[in-house]
């Protein structure tokens, strides 16, 4: 394949074969392509407009690279800056990858506020997850990680007066949460999905995702031609208690794999099919937690996590910005 010429500029030999467009490219058209696919997917869906104030939440794995590699690119760095959240792993999140990330986002004009799991609810992941287990909560590791990524993301968003969080998920992400959705039977999920979809209430900051139609083999080879080092670890709780979105991945990966383009397909179809409805959502759809006061389904009294951090027997959440650090957006 090397020896072959590039397809978009006919020029370089092509270094990759992207299967969803029979392409060829070589790494320049390559990097550009994915660049343009992100760009326009932003102005697509409106995502960062004048104005706009962004947290981005950064893992330190490949996609937060590319995340923060672009956005920082076409964007103003000086309206951007991030939130890093060490969840309290053995083995995984290590303070060094966060120090490499750190780095990395200053040398692109963008601060980063290391926080933790820890500092929130007074207990690391591992901790929690721990304490579940002696109790027989069968919840899986990822449910408890997920919730409270959200939560601290959100948090601090509001606390500092961004009015986007950007993610870093990729097109596999999106496609395995809009199939569970399906599957779960949660319409309402799946519209809440939608670039479109405003925040269910009013202290819900706006959350996008400029990298929602980029694979995440993209995002690898990605970062792997900018030859950036990131977290390559893998956490020891992925395959503890399999969850119905890590058996959606698996059927989606082979459906992939024997048709390239299938994730793209369903999720482009979706974003038409939704759009309307979408759009039009309630702002005020949730009510607030007797406990932690964060926004809760109608339908419940105490929200998922302080339901879900009682069940481990941690009623004594500490539920607050934990450090005083001030972004250089905001200093005067
Ligand atoms: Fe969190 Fe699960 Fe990912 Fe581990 S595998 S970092 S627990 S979401
Ligand atoms: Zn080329
Ligand atoms: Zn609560």
């Amino acid at each position: 394949m090397v020896s072959e010429l590039c397809d978009v500029c006919k020029k370089r030999p092509a270094s990759i074969y992207q299967p969803h467009t029979g392409r060829k490219l070589c790494k320049e058209c390559f990097i550009d392509d994915v660049k343009k696919r992100v760009v326009a997917e932003i102005k697509r869906w409106r995502m960062v407009e004048p104005g706009d104030e962004i947290l981005l939440g950064l893992s330190g794995g490949k996609d937060s690279y590319v995340l923060l590699d672009i956005l920082s690119e076409v964007y103003k760095p000086s309206r951007m800056f991030a939130v890093s959240i060490i969840e309290g792993i053995p083995g995984y999140n290590r303070e060094e990858d966060v120090k490499r990330m750190k780095v990395f986002a200053k040398d692109r004009g963008v601060d980063v506020i290391v926080t933790s799991i820890r500092e929130y609810v007074g207990h690391s992941l591992y901790e929690i997850v721990m304490r579940a287990l002696r109790r027989k909560v069968r919840v899986s590791p990822c449910t408890y990680c997920g919730i409270l990524r959200r939560r601290l993301l959100n948090f601090y968003a509001r606390t500092y007066g961004a009015n986007k969080v950007a993610t870093a998920h990729n097109l596999d992400d999106e496609a395995q949460t809009a199939v569970v959705n399906i599957l779960r039977g949660d319409y309402v999920g799946l519209l809440r999905l939608h670039p479109l979809a405003p925040p269910a209430s009013k202290k819900l900051v706006k959350r996008i995702k400029p990298l929602r139609k980029v694979y995440e083999w993209e995002t690898a080879t990605y970062v792997y031609f900018k030859g950036y080092n990131f977290q390559e670890t893998e956490c020891m709780f992925i395959n503890m208690m399999p969850t119905l979105r890590a058996r959606v991945r698996d059927a989606l990966y082979r459906l992939e794999w024997k048709k390239p383009g299938s994730l793209l397909r369903l999720l482009e179809t979706l974003d038409v099919l939704l759009e309307d409805e979408a759009k039009n959502l309630a702002t005020n759809a949730l009510k607030e937690c007797e406990v932690c006061g964060e926004p809760t389904s109608p339908k419940r009294s105490v929200c998922k996590l302080c339901e879900l951090l009682e069940r481990a027997g941690i009623v004594e959440a500490v539920y607050q910005v934990p450090n005083k650090y001030v972004p250089r957006l905001y200093r005067t």
